[in-house]
């Protein structure tokens, strides 16, 4: 951070530290438009940003958080061709000594009523989701968590069939404080969250260094390691290690790049059970680290022949908890939304008192609180 920056960052600090709260958040004009003007977006003081960005600073890591207030979006699955609502936000989160962090957030069904919160954090990964390259299973996931949640959120027909869609998407969710809610949808949540700064597992990211450029440096680096593994015939972490660079810079700064997501969470006001679907282990450590109560369910996405080089290094390497088993995508789908359908049902019953649980089968993907070990 430049000399003004630090001095605007420096000041949201000491005031947000006379609260108690989680989420401290800037309204006054003076500190949140010398925000705007000094760090991204870069936009010179107009009343109406006030309407359409956020500033806010996260106590516990003492990040500085700038969000846009999100806009709605009729969004429609790669893989089946479902259609479904999506609340989208784009937000950056900031300290002095650690590497910027970008993330793309999609919102579906309704945060309110749902009892757990299910979420797919995804690390950016452009050789799967932009190329279609098949040596990993990143995009895979991806497109089974939009899946997900348009299965257990279909668009409804008042906007389907409208014949100006967009006016009833406009109106489909409202912000209840920085979480976008809708009554319209009796739908589980889901909270898909790209973190798009993290490309090649944050290779953007340095050891206590502030840097503005992470998506520049990693966009570079990224394809650096990705290029060590076929010219020199090296594995995963080697194609780090070949370019000076530590294997998964996520875990640089105290595990800063895995606290993001929790950091996120909290920003949005969530203080629900969250049900992640991830092989990751230090992504369900980081958010019990800050208080959430974890269940895993493990999503792979695919494995087959084409990436299980990859599954291999990510499992031995990365201690994944993956399977190097073939995946027939559709079965795993299914098996997903059973799981999370049983669960939900379960705590339910589990809180009326039910004797019911204890005479199923237990569940295949749950994992549970990570008393597993991995
Ligand atoms: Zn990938």
């Amino acid at each position: 951070m430049n000399n003004k920056q630090t001095k605007i960052y420096n000041q949201i600090r000491a005031t947000a530290s006379t609260t108690l709260a989680k989420i401290h958040r800037v309204q006054e004009d003076s500190q949140f438009f010398a925000v705007l003007k000094n760090f991204p977006p870069y936009l010179k003081k107009r009343q109406e940003l006030k309407k359409i960005f956020r500033v806010a600073f996260h106590n516990q890591t003492k990040t500085l958080i700038i969000s846009n207030v999100g806009a709605n979006l009729i969004s429609k699955t790669v893989k089946s061709g479902k259609m479904y609502a999506l609340h989208h936000k784009g937000l950056i989160v900031l300290h002095p000594e650690h590497p910027t962090e970008m993330v793309d957030l999609g919102i579906v069904g309704d945060i309110l009523r749902s009892e757990y919160i299910i979420l797919r954090a995804e690390s950016a990964c452009t050789p799967s989701f932009l190329m279609g390259s098949q040596r990993c299973n990143c995009f895979d996931q991806w497109l089974q968590t939009q899946e997900l949640a348009a299965n257990f959120n279909p668009l409804p027909t008042i906007i389907s069939d409208a014949t100006d869609p967009e006016i009833g998407i406009k109106n489909y969710f409202n912000l209840s404080g920085e979480m976008p809610v809708s009554s319209a949808s009796e739908g589980q949540a889901f909270i898909l969250m790209h973190l798009s700064s993290q490309n090649g597992m944050g290779s953007g990211a340095e050891n206590n260094k502030f840097r503005s450029d992470t998506a520049e440096a990693a966009h570079l680096r990224h394809r650096g390691e990705y290029s060590a593994e076929q010219v020199l015939n090296v594995s995963m972490a080697g194609g780090f290690e070949t370019i000076g660079l530590s294997p998964d810079p996520r875990k640089l700064n105290n595990f800063y790049g895995y606290q993001i997501p929790a950091i996120v969470l909290d920003y949005l006001g969530l203080e629900k059970p969250v049900i992640i679907l991830s092989n990751n282990p230090e992504k369900i450590r980081q958010l019990e680290k800050f208080g959430f109560e974890v269940k895993t369910l493990h999503l792979f996405g695919r494995v087959d022949k084409f990436d299980r080089q990859e599954t291999a290094d990510r499992k031995n390497e990365f201690h994944h908890c993956i399977s190097v088993r073939n995946i027939n995508n559709d079965k795993e789908l299914e098996d997903l939304e059973h799981e999370i359908r049983r669960t939900i049902t379960q705590d339910k019953d589990h809180k009326s008192g039910s004797d019911r649980i204890s005479s199923r089968e237990k569940p295949t993907y749950l994992v549970g609180n990570r008393t597993k070990n991995w």
